[in-house]
């Protein structure tokens, strides 16, 4: 039996989903922006309450949905977008402020930006990987344009604390994104209750199909686009709108609310017997420990190890990762951040439970490391 233990690199998309995107590829072909027929209406109309779904399984509002490709373009149009509408409108604040520990997908076009003439400030965290509340209050100067923080990280779960830094970035006039690739469908989640201007989801993080995702975005702020052409979306994102993918996203994560609360709590409790499990076999560190977590997460470093020669081990019985799928061949900046080496990060696994994980893969899980460690250690 190989355990699929790896639902923060993808999710496998639920059968609903499947069956829910299944007239829209063939059967009901029409382009949504065909006004002049029925059929075009009705792609429109499919479209429309995909968008009602993601909005409602987002806190209901008020918010715009724009569909992208995924989070990582939602992303780009959130940093790259407000930057952009900064320059066009001669906002004299200009700086843009991150953490360490986001997603490539976030530094990456703040780094380019950062060429661009947007100076950049990327924060620290401590060795629980949650940003300093005092390191952040001094970063958020007069001259900072734009926050943006991720709601959960995809390495080792932390959650910051979203709401408390959306107030800080209120009193200081401070826009605020948040990159929620890892936190939609997983943890409660509202664009008006965390008080954020921008929030990025996507579809293979939630249950859904991979290729699509949505930024959401606080009605009336101000936005550049970044892919033109046609019109679509508010002007926001050129492109005929993906109708199949759009609706598997708006029943993802819809089905993803709904058992949400349930899901929570049995792969929480699956994933302290993980823990407990594998800190039974000695040597083996909880990163992240001392903060709040996805309840699906867990990332351990083991000590005393080769990295590459435990992850060769488990690879027979496991799909686990020692970071992040976007960032293969390089070491985990994340646990770059917490203080570990090189070989302490790749000595890390990180293991990420779904809604089909049972008992018996957990256990398979302790099996396959309390093996490799009888090898490897001797
Ligand atoms: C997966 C992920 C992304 C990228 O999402 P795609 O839809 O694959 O582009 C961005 N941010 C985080 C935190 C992620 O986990």
């Amino acid at each position: 039996m190989l355990a699929y233990l790896d639902h923060h690199a993808s999710t496998p998309c639920d059968p609903a989903v499947v069956d829910a995107m299944a007239p829209w590829w063939s059967e009901q072909c029409a382009n949504p922006s065909s006004r002049g027929h029925r059929p075009g209406l009705a792609a429109a109309a499919a479209v429309e309450q995909a968008r009602a779904r993601v909005t409602e399984a987002l806190g209901g509002g008020p918010a715009e949905v724009v569909f992208t490709s995924g989070a990582t373009e939602a992303n780009n149009l959130a940093l790259k977008g407000v930057a952009e509408a900064a320059l066009e409108r001669g906002e004299p604040r200009r700086r843009l402020v991150s953490v360490v520990t986001e997603h490539r997908a976030v530094l990456d076009p703040l780094r380019y930006l950062e060429r661009h003439g947007f100076p950049l400030t990327l924060l620290p965290v401590g060795s629980d990987g949650l940003v300093d509340p005092q390191r952040l209050e001094e970063a958020l100067t007069p001259e900072v344009l734009l926050l943006s923080v991720m709601a959960a990280n995809n390495e080792i779960g932390v959650l910051q604390p979203i709401t408390a830094m959306a107030e800080r970035c209120r009193r200081q006039g401070v826009l605020l994104h948040v990159d929620a690739a890892q936190a939609a469908g997983h943890i409660p989640l509202s664009l008006a209750v965390l008080g954020a201007d921008l929030l990025s989801v996507s579809g293979h993080k939630c249950y859904g199909p991979k290729g699509v995702g949505a930024l959401l975005r606080r009605p009336g702020l101000a936005l550049a686009p970044q892919l033109h052409g046609g019109g679509q979306e508010g002007g926001l994102r050129g492109g005929t709108v993906a109708v199949p993918l759009v609706v598997g996203l708006g029943e993802a994560l819809r089905r993803a609310e709904a058992d949400r609360p349930a899901r929570a709590s049995r792969l929480g409790a699956l994933r302290d017997q993980l823990w407990s499990g594998l800190e039974a076999l000695g040597g083996i560190r909880c990163n992240g420990a001392g903060a709040p977590r996805l309840p699906h997460n867990l990332n351990v470093t083991v000590d005393g190890v080769d990295g590459a020669a435990l992850h060769r081990l488990l690879r027979r019985r496991l799909a686990v990762s020692s970071g992040s799928a976007c960032s293969q061949g390089s070491p985990s900046h994340v646990l770059a951040a917490l203080g570990h080496s090189r070989a302490e990060a790749a000595a890390s696994i990180r293991f990420g439970l779904g809604r089909g994980t049972t008992a018996a893969e957990v256990a398979v899980a302790i099996d396959a490391v309390a093996e490799a460690l009888r090898q490897l250690r001797g």
